[in-house]
């Protein structure tokens, strides 16, 4: 039986990086959690410190496909997140991204569930805007390699608006910008990870392009209260709003960084830029400041430690 104030959350894509962390987060609160996944880029690892708390449930499934279940609010995060994940078979990340949201949506519809949406500042493309806000409606190219995450992105905010307008949903669509920590995988090609992993192999340091394309990068904390923050926000409150750390680098400055924190012999070696890489991207959180009071706790420097921290760890 569910305790006074308790919820009973359904968080897609639990056992990924972000989806791990939420999950604990949710159980610290009290909540009743159940986490489901497919395991395409998760971890049965990320959330195996959870598994015997009585309040977790881990059900294996692939929300392409319908889901029954009874729940009070949904966290949609299902979706590989790195270019090299999302590529590797991006007509399952679109059907993710599309039948996945069409899905959860539908399941909120009958249960009235809240819903949460991880949306991206890939919605943004590469934006002739900058630093992004909400209201730029993005520069994106509907038929390279990226589009499939971007534009499954893209159509799956239109179907939170359109059954927020047509069926009265409650909704909320974040826009997550580049996040970094703990439970990071190490081989999804992304760059904190990268770094971190050749730095400690004293390997070369990979950069793309002459690496003056900048990110500004959000430690994994930051952003998770971000994600409760703004789904206890008002009920009219719908988004989307960006969340991110607005400090921007140069991927030659992370690049240093890291070399200097792992005190590391690592050498830089440049290599070609991949298609459609933003050279730009940051994001402009006056919005998530002005209506959820969030703000940002972890500087790069801290949060590298503590993610280096970890890679040494495994
Ligand atoms: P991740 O790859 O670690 O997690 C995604 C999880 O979804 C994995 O556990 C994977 O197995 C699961 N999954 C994928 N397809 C599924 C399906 N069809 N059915 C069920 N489960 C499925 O990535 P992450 O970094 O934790 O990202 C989580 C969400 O946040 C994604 O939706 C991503 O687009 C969004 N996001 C992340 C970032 C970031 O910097 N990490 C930035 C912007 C947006
Ligand atoms: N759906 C689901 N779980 C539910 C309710 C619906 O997975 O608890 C799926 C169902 O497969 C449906 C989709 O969500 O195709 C969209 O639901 P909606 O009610 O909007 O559409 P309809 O059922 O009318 O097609
Ligand atoms: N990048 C890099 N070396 C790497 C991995 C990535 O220089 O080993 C660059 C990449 O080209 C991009 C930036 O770092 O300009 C961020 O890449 P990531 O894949 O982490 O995220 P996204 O492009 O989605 O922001």
């Amino acid at each position: 039986m569910l305790k006074f104030n308790q919820k009973r959350m359904l968080v897609t894509g639990g056992a990924g990086f972000l989806g791990s962390h939420l999950c604990e987060k949710l159980l610290l609160e009290g909540h009743s959690v159940i986490c489901v996944d497919n395991f395409f880029t998760g971890n049965k690892k990320n959330i195996l410190h959870l598994i015997d708390d009585s309040n977790f449930e881990l059900v294996r499934h692939d929300i392409t496909f319908p889901l029954y279940l009874e729940v009070d609010e949904i966290y949609n995060l299902a979706c590989p997140a790195s270019p090299v994940h999302y590529q590797y078979d991006p007509v399952q990340t679109i059907k993710t991204a599309v039948h996945g949201a069409i899905n959860m949506l539908g399941l909120a519809k009958r249960t009235g569930a809240k819903i949460f949406q991880a949306s991206t500042s890939e919605v943004y493309g590469d934006p002739e805007i900058h630093p992004q806000k909400e209201s730029y409606w993005g520069r994106v190219n509907p038929i390279g390699i990226r589009s499939c995450y971007d534009e499954g992105k893209r159509c799956a905010e239109t179907l939170f608006f359109d059954y927020h307008r047509q069926h009265d949903l409650k909704i909320k669509v974040s826009r997550i910008f580049n996040t970094y920590g703990p439970r990071m995988h190490p081989d999804d090609g992304r760059v904190v990870s990268n770094f971190i992993v050749q730095a400690l192999q004293g390997d070369d340091i990979t950069i793309y392009g002459d690496g003056s394309q900048t990110r500004s990068f959000c430690f994994v904390d930051d952003l998770i209260e971000g994600f409760l923050l703004f789904m206890n926000s008002e009920d009219d409150f719908t988004g989307p709003v960006n969340l991110g750390n607005p400090n921007e680098f140069t991927i030659l400055e992370l690049a240093e960084k890291v070399i200097s924190l792992t005190n590391s012999n690592s050498k830089l070696i440049f290599r070609p830029l991949p298609e459609d890489d933003p050279k730009q991207r940051q994001p402009d959180i006056s919005l998530a400041k002005d209506k959820l009071d969030w703000k940002i706790k972890t500087e790069l420097d801290e949060g590298l430690k503590h993610t280096i921290n970890y890679f040494e760890k495994k």
